[in-house]
C-alpha cells in the first residue's frame, strides 16, 4: 500500500466536496453498483453543469485495471486543476463553456480496493468465478470481438459472456445514453504510449488521422512540461489484437477513442514518478476537452479531395474541394513526420482558397500535410481529411540513395549468449541495452555503400531506427542510446560480442536518445551533422583509395549498468525480418542526398566577331565606340560538340574567362562599363545584333577602372542563365555572347580588344557538368488489378528505356497516390506485378505505379482504384494476411 495515492473512498469524498463547492460546475452521480456494493460514481463538469448532456463531450475513465492506480490518481488531479483554474483562465473557462468532461476516475473500485489493501498486481475485478477463481479482466468483457475463455484464473479472463460485469454494464449504460459523447480516453499504465482504437479492419481509417493528431497534439503538452514524447500506435496486427476492450467498443459507436498508458510501471515511486505522469497528462487532458466540440455534430465537416496538385524542388501546391458551406476557411498543417502535432507551431496557412503553394521547403525532403475546415463564426473546427504524404523533388545535381542492411547484417549480441550471437541476426528484433537475462547487448548494421558513387559529395545522411516498445525499459531517466561508428575492415568476425565490444569508434554520432524519451512506435532518427558527414565522407574515400567494399558500420549501445533494485533497462528495435518483426518496412536504414563529382568543360570559341556600324570583322574580338560614338559589338559564339548528352547534363557551374590586351586597348573616356549578354542571335550583322533577343546578362558588368587592373576577367552565370544554357543545349542552339559597351556620357574612340581566335589567350567559357536524369521515364502503363486467393494482384507494363531502374508501388485508401511517397510501399523493384497480402482485400482502395531511374526521379503516377465496399469480417479472414500492418507494429501492452 502507498499512503500517497487516494483510496476509492478518498477520491469519492474529494469528489463531493468538490461538487458541495462548485454546485454549479460538478454533478456526481453513480452508473452502477459493484459485486462488492460500491457506487461506480462518475462526475460531470461543465460551465455551468445543468446544460452538460446537451454539450459535446470529453469522457474520462481511469483504472478499470486494478492495479493501473495512475487512472484514479490523474483523475483527483484534473478536477483539482479544473476547480483551481477555470474562473481565471479564460482557456479553461472556454473549454468547459463549450464541452463537458464525464469522468470515472475508477472503473473497477473492487479491484483498485484488492490491489491497494492485499495485492499490488492484481488486474481483474472481483467477481466470484465459482471455480475458486476471481475476476475478469473487464478490458476484456466489452462486445467488441468478445472472445470467450476458458481459463478463469488468466488475468485477462474475459468472463461468460461480454457485458456479463456491472462495471462494463454500467458504462456501456451511459455511453448509450449520451449520444453527445465524442471523444473517449482510458487511462492505464504503463509505456507512456498512446493506443488509438481500431476497427479490426487492418486498414487505416477515416478518423485515422483524428486519432493521429489528437494524440500528437497532446503530446505536445507533455513534452511542454516533461520533455518527453509519448509513443503513438495502434498495436499489433488484427489477429492479435485485444478483443472485448472499452476502446473499440466507443470507436465503434463513432467516438475517437485511445487508450494513454501512463509511466513505466504500474505503481511508480509517487513522487518522482507519479508526479512526473499527473503533472504531463494533465494539459494534455485539457487539451482533449476543448477538442471534443470539434468532432461532434455541430462541426464542419471534413474537407474533400485534400490532394496534391504540383511538387517541385522547394515547393508543393496543395488543392481540394470548396464546401458547400461558404462561410468556412482552412487551417493547413505541415510537419516533417507523421503522427506530429497540428497547432500553432505547424500551422503555414488560413485561407479562404481551396489551393495552397507552400513554399521554401528543402529539397528531396519528406513533408506531411493536415488540412481542416473552421467555421469562420462560431470557430468550430472539422475533423482532419486523411494525411497528404510526398517528398519534394531532388534538387538538378543531387542524387538520393536509400540503403537497407541485408539478414545477415543487422542484430544483436549479447554478452550472455556468446555462441548463439549469429543467430540473432536477421531474426530476433535488436535488444540494446543491458539486462540480467542478456547481459549487455549492443545493436549492430551494416550497410553496403557500393552504390554511392566514388567521390560523391554527401549532403545529407540520416540513419534510422524503429522503437518497438519501451514496456521492458522500466527506469525512468536511467541511461541513454548512442550509435558510434566502427571500421568494418578491422573486424574479423561481427558476430563477435568480444571484437565487437571492443572495437574502436571511428567517430560517434553527437546525438543521443535518453532512456524516457525513447518513443516507440516512432521512428527515431539520427541525422549526421556537417562534422559526422565529413567523418562520412573521409571513411568512405579511405574505403575507396584501398580499393575495399565500401561499408557504414553501426555500433548501438545503451546503458551498461543497471540501477538498484531493477534488472533490466533495454529497448528493443524493430529489424524488420525475422517472426517478431513487424514487416520490411520496418528495418532499420540509411538515408544519404549526395552530388556527384563534377566534369570541367573548357570550350573555346567557335567563331568570334566585331561588329562595326558598317562592318564586321570575323575572328576579332573588340568592343567599344567608334569614333562617331556608336557601339562596336563583340560576340561570340561555341559550339555545343564538346557538351554530352543534354538529357543527362546538368550544368552546376559555368563562367567566361577574359583577357584583354592592356597594352593596345583605347582605355580612354570615363564612365565606360563592358556587360556580356547571352542571346539569340539570328545574324552576325550590325542590325541583327542591335535587335538581338537578350536571354540573360553573365555575372556583372566590368569599368574601364577593373580592366587597367585586371587583364583576366571572369563573368559567373547564375542559376537562371546556366537553366538558359541547359535549355539551348537541348534545343541544340549554340550558344552566342554580346559584348557591349555602356557609358553614362557621349563616348567616342573607344576600343577595347579580347584577343583573337586561336591566340591562346582568346576567350573560353568554362562549364562544370554532372551526368544526371534531369527527366523521369514514361510511367508504368496498362495497370490491372484482380482479387486472387484473398489478396490483390496489380499488373503492369514497365516502360521500356536503357535507364529504367525500377516501378514503385504505393496504396492509399482514400486518395489516388500523387507522390511515391503518399501511401504505403507495396513493391519497389523490376517485376510488371506484385501482390498486396497486407491490405484488407474487402476494402476500396486506390494504387498507383511510378517507374523511376537511378537518381531517383519518379515518372507521374499510373492510378487504379479497387472498388470492393463489401467487408468482410475478420474473423473469415485467414490471418496470414495480416502479416504487416499499416503503418504500426506489436506491442506487449497493458491495455
Ligand atoms: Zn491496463
Amino acid at each position: 500500500m502507498k499512503t500517497q495515492y487516494a483510496s476509492y473512498q478518498e477520491t469519492l469524498t474529494f469528489l463531493e466536496e468538490a461538487m458541495s463547492q462548485h454546485p454549479n460546475l460538478i454533478r456526481l452521480q453513480s452508473i452502477g453498483e459493484t459485486w462488492e456494493q460500491r457506487p461506480i460514481m462518475l462526475a460531470t463538469i461543465s460551465n455551468d453543469v445543468s446544460y452538460a448532456d446537451q454539450k459535446p463531450a470529453l469522457l474520462y475513465t481511469g483504472t478499470i485495471h486494478a492495479r493501473e492506480w495512475i487512472g484514479n490518481e490523474l483523475a483527483i488531479k484534473f478536477v483539482k486543476y479544473i476547480i483551481d483554474n477555470y474562473r481565471f483562465n479564460p482557456k479553461l473557462m472556454a473549454a468547459l463553456t463549450r464541452n463537458t468532461l464525464y469522468l470515472v476516475p475508477c472503473l473497477n473500485p473492487d479491484g483498485f480496493e484488492y490491489s491497494r489493501n492485499h495485492f499490488s498486481f492484481w488486474r481483474k475485478n472481483r467477481r466470484d468465478n465459482g471455480d475458486g477463481s476471481f475476476g475478469v479482466d473487464l478490458n476484456r468483457n466489452f462486445d467488441s470481438h468478445f472472445r470467450k475463455q476458458v481459463d478463469a484464473n488468466s488475468t485477462t479472463y474475459s468472463g461468460p459472456h461480454a457485458f456479463s460485469e456491472p462495471e462494463t454494464q454500467a458504462i456501456k449504460g451511459f455511453v448509450e445514453a449520451h449520444p453527445n459523447i465524442t471523444i473517449a480516453l482510458d487511462y492505464h499504465s504503463q509505456g507512456n504510449v498512446f493506443f488509438p482504437a481500431h476497427k479490426f479492419n487492418h486498414e487505416v481509417e477515416i478518423e485515422g488521422t483524428d486519432l493521429n493528431v489528437l494524440c500528437a497534439n497532446m503530446n505536445c503538452e507533455i513534452k511542454k512540461v516533461t520533455g518527453r514524447q509519448y509513443g503513438i500506435h495502434r498495436g499489433k496486427p488484427p489477429a492479435n489484437l485485444i478483443r472485448g476492450s472499452g476502446r473499440e467498443y466507443y470507436y465503434a459507436r463513432g467516438i475517437l477513442a485511445v487508450v494513454v498508458e501512463v509511466g513505466t510501471r504500474n505503481i511508480p515511486d509517487y513522487m518522482q514518478n507519479m508526479a512526473q505522469s499527473v503533472d504531463e497528462n494533465i494539459p494534455a487532458l485539457f487539451y482533449a476537452l476543448s477538442e471534443a466540440i470539434n468532432y461532434s455534430s455541430l462541426a464542419p465537416k471534413r474537407v474533400e479531395g485534400f490532394t496534391i496538385n504540383k511538387i517541385g524542388v522547394d515547393s508543393v501546391t496543395l488543392e481540394w474541394l470548396p464546401p458547400a458551406n461558404d462561410d468556412l476557411y482552412f487551417e493547413i498543417y505541415r510537419s516533417d513526420s507523421s503522427k506530429s502535432q497540428c497547432n500553432e507551431q505547424t500551422l503555414v496557412a488560413i485561407t479562404k482558397s481551396t489551393l495552397f503553394t507552400d513554399v521554401q521547403l528543402s529539397s528531396g525532403k519528406s513533408y506531411y500535410y493536415n488540412i481542416r475546415a473552421v467555421d469562420k463564426i462560431s470557430k468550430i473546427k472539422s475533423p482532419f481529411s486523411p494525411e497528404i504524404r510526398l517528398k519534394t523533388l531532388l534538387a538538378n545535381d543531387e542524387f538520393s540513395l536509400t540503403v537497407f542492411p541485408s539478414k545477415a547484417e543487422v542484430g544483436y549480441l549479447g554478452a550472455n549468449y556468446l555462441n548463439k550471437n549469429k543467430e540473432h541476426f536477421g531474426y530476433n528484433s535488436m535488444f540494446i541495452g543491458v539486462n540480467q537475462k542478456r547481459g549487455i547487448s549492443y545493436g549492430l548494421v551494416r550497410f553496403d555503400l557500393t552504390n554511392l558513387p566514388e567521390g560523391a559529395n554527401i549532403k545529407i545522411a540520416r540513419f534510422a531506427l524503429y522503437p518497438m516498445n519501451r514496456v521492458a525499459a522500466k527506469i525512468e531517466k536511467y541511461g541513454h542510446w548512442s550509435i558510434d561508428i566502427l571500421d568494418a575492415h578491422q573486424i574479423a568476425d561481427i558476430y563477435d560480442f568480444t571484437e565487437i565490444a571492443s572495437a574502436p569508434s571511428l567517430f560517434s554520432l553527437g546525438h543521443t536518445i535518453e532512456s524516457d524519451k525513447l518513443t516507440q512506435g516512432i521512428w527515431s532518427h539520427w541525422p549526421f551533422n556537417g562534422v559526422e558527414r565529413e567523418r562520412l565522407q573521409q571513411h568512405c574515400q579511405q574505403q575507396e583509395n584501398l580499393s575495399v567494399k565500401k561499408y557504414l558500420l553501426l555500433r548501438i549501445q545503451g546503458p551498461t549498468t543497471l540501477p538498484l533494485g531493477n534488472d533490466s533497462q533495454m529497448m528493443q528495435f524493430d529489424i524488420g525480418f525475422g517472426p517478431f518483426g513487424s514487416g520490411l518496412h520496418y528495418r532499420p536504414y540509411l538515408e544519404l542526398i549526395y552530388s556527384k563529382q563534377q566534369q570541367t568543360i573548357e570550350m573555346l570559341p567557335d567563331s568570334l566577331h566585331t561588329i562595326y556600324p558598317d562592318r564586321v570583322v570575323e575572328g576579332k574580338l573588340a568592343a567599344g565606340f567608334d569614333p562617331q560614338g556608336k557601339i562596336i559589338y563583340g560576340q561570340m559564339a561555341f559550339a555545343l560538340d564538346a557538351l554530352p548528352d543534354p538529357d543527362t547534363t546538368v550544368i552546376t557551374e559555368a563562367y567566361l574567362v577574359l583577357n584583354h590586351k592592356l597594352s593596345d586597348a583605347k582605355l580612354g573616356g570615363k564612365d565606360i562599363r563592358f556587360t556580356i549578354e547571352l542571346v539569340e542571335l539570328n545574324d552576325v550583322d550590325y542590325s541583327s545584333v542591335k535587335q538581338r533577343e537578350k536571354i540573360e546578362y553573365i555575372g556583372y558588368e566590368v569599368s574601364i577602372e577593373q580592366l587597367r587592373e585586371q587583364a583576366k576577367q571572369f563573368f559567373i552565370f547564375d542559376s537562371y542563365s546556366r537553366l538558359a544554357l541547359e535549355r539551348l543545349h537541348s534545343e541544340n542552339k549554340a550558344f552566342y555572347f554580346i559584348i557591349r559597351a555602356t557609358a553614362a556620357s557621349q563616348s567616342k574612340n573607344v576600343l577595347v580588344d579580347w584577343y583573337s581566335i586561336d591566340h591562346a589567350q582568346q576567350a573560353k567559357l568554362v562549364i562544370n557538368t554532372i551526368e544526371r536524369r534531369k527527366f523521369p521515364l514514361d510511367p508504368p502503363s496498362d495497370l490491372n488489378i484482380i482479387s486472387e486467393n484473398k489478396a490483390l494482384k496489380l499488373t503492369w507494363k514497365n516502360p521500356v528505356h536503357p535507364d529504367f531502374v525500377g516501378s514503385f508501388v504505393v496504396r492509399n485508401r482514400f486518395h489516388p497516390p500523387k507522390s511515391p511517397a503518399d501511401g504505403v510501399k507495396i513493391y519497389g523493384g523490376k517485376d510488371e506485378y506484385t501482390v498486396d497480402r497486407f491490405g484488407n482485400s474487402q476494402i476500396a482502395k486506390y494504387y498507383s505505379v511510378f517507374s523511376y531511374d537511378n537518381v531517383p526521379n519518379y515518372s507521374a503516377p499510373t492510378s487504379v482504384y479497387y472498388e470492393n465496399n463489401q467487408v468482410i469480417s475478420l474473423d473469415e479472414q485467414s490471418n496470414e494476411l495480416f502479416s504487416e500492418t499499416e503503418d504500426e507494429d506489436m506491442f506487449l501492452g497493458d491495455d
